[in-house]
């Protein structure tokens, strides 16, 4: 009787000819995440099944694999299950092995659903729910079969072998990551963008990070967050890397050249062209940002325009049309939040105009931004851009 991890995949079993791809980039996300646990798969028929490693090998390791499936894209829920051969006896015995366990944890009242995709295995699915419930009854006689309000369902499988398991957990669904290519993330230490970053690599989008550091402005501690922040989108993405980009220069040339009122927007337009370099460099394919129309003055359908003129990569904005409390509720869910809100001041905060352009007239802005000359700093500041770790 084995303990094993059943794994369901979610959209890629709409993927066709690229099927076999997908299937190959979850597994690989889940072995390079668990990377220094001795773990196998085996595959069969939509399905991943994890072997664990012995418990006496790695006591913890169960915390470790299932906190993993559930950071990973591309699957919608796993079960632990007991993996018997296709013999009566063996099923009831793993039947009994998981109803001792259900029975304590969730209560005495018991349902059984049989699925049986091998038609020449000799009992039908309703003759295997009546044999097992026979057999449970006996064993403990205090259960009872409840199929309207059962306190736990015991499911069972008949495929290559035959699987029991209880109660699924969830994952997150999307697709594997890296399915849809690499991306770059402008992550500041804000609410918004590591949720863009979430929702990206959800998509299947394998993804690094990028931030402008402002020293003084801006504290070691608003560093530290970001690299927190990086570390917690690391458990979704996995291998994400964090590049800080020197940025107190150009922030100051702004500052010093421009109309106070298009600071901001400036300073978005050098961020973006730095990252595009990049994008570039790095050969990633797209860049992503939090922003989410109408916020903020530099969130306009104008300011927006502005700003992602900047790039030559395509720009996702995949918070666009999401309200703040919407982000905000999955900044909850992805774990995030609190990071977030921790109170180390943002350059974008500290160097805010009062009265920001709200729609700023695009040609006009774009000739402001080439007569700060910013083209000397611009090159510097990506030469100086340095690899920083991702806390975690
Ligand atoms: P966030 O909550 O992500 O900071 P926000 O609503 O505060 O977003 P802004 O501060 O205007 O919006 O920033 C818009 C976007 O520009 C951010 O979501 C982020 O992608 C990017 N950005 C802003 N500041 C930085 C920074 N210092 N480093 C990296 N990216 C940044
Ligand atoms: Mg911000």
């Amino acid at each position: 009787m084995d303990r094993l991890y059943l794994i369901k995949y979610g959209e890629l079993s709409l993927k066709g000819k690229n099927r076999k791809d997908f299937e190959n980039r979850v597994r690989d996300d889940i072995r390079m995440k668990l990377s220094d646990l001795p773990i196998k798969f085996r595959r069969d028929w939509g399905r991943l099944y994890l072997y664990p490693p012995p418990s006496d090998q790695a006591p913890d390791a169960s915390c470790r694999i299932e906190s993993t499936l559930a950071h990973t894209f591309g699957i919608v829920g796993f079960s632990k299950s007991y993996a018997v051969a296709k013999n009566i006896e063996e099923i009831q015995g793993a039947a009994c092995a998981l109803a001792e366990g259900l029975m304590r944890s969730r209560g005495k009242r018991f349902k059984i659903e049989a699925r049986r995709s091998d038609k020449s295995f000799p009992h039908s699915s309703y003759d295997i729910c009546c044999i097992l419930g026979d057999r449970l009854r006996s064993r403990f006689p205090e259960l009872k079969v409840d199929l309207n309000r059962p306190d736990w369902i015991m499911q069972v499988e008949v495929r290559k072998r035959v699987y029991v398991y209880g109660s699924s957990a969830k994952a997150p669904g999307g697709l594997p990551l890296g399915a849809s290519g690499r991306g770059l993330l402008l992550l500041s230490g804000g609410i918004d963008s590591p949720v863009a970053g979430y929702l990206m690599a959800k998509r299947g989008l394998a993804m690094d990070a990028v931030y402008f550091h402002t020293p003084p402005y801006t504290s070691e501690q608003a560093r530290e967050k970001v690299q927190l922040l990086a570390g917690i989108l690391s458990s979704y993405a996995t291998g994400l890397r964090l590049w800080i980009v020197p940025f107190t220069e150009i922030q100051l040339r702004i500052n010093k050249a421009a109309h106070k009122e298009a600071t901001t927007l400036l300073v978005r337009a050098a961020m973006l062209t730095i990252a595009d370099r990049l994008a570039h460099l790095h050969e990633y394919d797209c860049l992503v940002t939090g922003e989410s129309l109408g916020q903020v003055a530099s969130q306009t359908v104008q300011s927006l325009h502005f700003t992602g003129s900047y790039t030559g990569v395509p720009l996702f904005r995949p918070l666009i049309g999401m309200d703040k409390a919407e982000i905000i509720q999955l900044a909850h869910d992805i774990g995030t939040f609190e990071t977030s809100i921790l109170p180390y001041e943002d350059c974008c905060t500290l160097f805010a105009p009062d009265h920001p352009v709200v729609r700023p007239e695009i040609n006009r802005m774009v000739s402001s931004f080439r007569s700060l000359g910013l083209e000397g700093s611009i090159a510097q500041a990506v030469a100086q851009t340095t690899e920083e770790s991702v806390a975690g």
